[in-house]
């Protein structure tokens, strides 16, 4: 699961980081509304971490654009100013919850495990695509009830792919789901990851494929 956090204080932000990423999630920490726009508008992110006061602006005006492009992803908003009408206002604008700081660590997972919660309740728990499931809860891939013996990034690079099965999925897309921002990613590594997914879908029987549309990107899809 990865986490996109939007928090200016740098030693705050450091002290979530590592919390969360002691829980394995993959955290990818921006200090500025202008990336927090970029990165949560192209990136493969499954919850982001808003904090309201940033230097360029108010987090909560990133809301509506989130939930114009991406309905599902829970936001989850970091703020100081624990007035009530701030709360309505965060809440009106789309926000999924929110943490008033100071808060408890163990209140932010308590919340971060509720709002991923909701997804299951509408049913979308797992992504099929021919007899290859994809199961968003425990993060991984079955083909006939049995589980892929899959490296960290291909498993990456697989979800970022089923999501949009039967669509073209960009490069920088793909290259942004299975590296860091700080990871130097050489051209030609996304390219060995798909071709030994592509292996171990094959060795399980999976009937799918994972389709390079030239200089663009990747298409999964069953075949027929
Ligand atoms: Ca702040």
């Amino acid at each position: 699961m990865r986490i996109l956090l939007v928090e200016d204080e740098r030693e705050f932000a450091d002290t979530l980081r590592v919390a969360l990423e002691r829980e394995r999630f993959v955290v990818d920490h921006v200090d500025r509304l202008t990336m927090a726009r970029e990165a949560a508008l192209t990136g493969p992110y499954d919850l982001v971490l808003l904090d309201r006061t940033l230097p360029d602006g108010d987090g909560l005006s990133l809301v509506p654009a989130l939930r114009a492009t991406n309905p599902g992803l829970p936001v989850i908003v970091l703020s100081a100013r624990g007035e009530l009408l701030d709360r309505i206002a965060g809440l009106d604008e789309g926000a999924d919850d929110y943490l008033i700081k100071p808060f408890a660590l163990d209140e932010m997972f308590a919340r971060i495990r509720a709002v991923r919660r909701r997804p299951a309740e509408l049913g979308i728990e797992e992504i099929r695509a021919g007899a290859l499931v994809f199961d968003l809860t425990n993060d991984e891939a079955v083909v006939a009830g049995v589980s892929l013996d899959l490296a960290r990034r291909e498993l990456r690079v697989l979800a970022t792919l089923m999501k949009r099965r039967g669509r073209t999925v960009l490069r920088e897309s793909l290259e942004q789901a299975v590296f860091g921002f700080d990871d130097e990613v050489q051209s030609n590594t996304l390219d060995s990851h798909i071709s030994r997914l592509r292996r171990k879908l094959t060795d399980a029987g999976a009937d799918v494929e994972i389709h390079a549309v030239r200089g663009v990107g990747y298409l999964l899809r069953a075949t027929p």
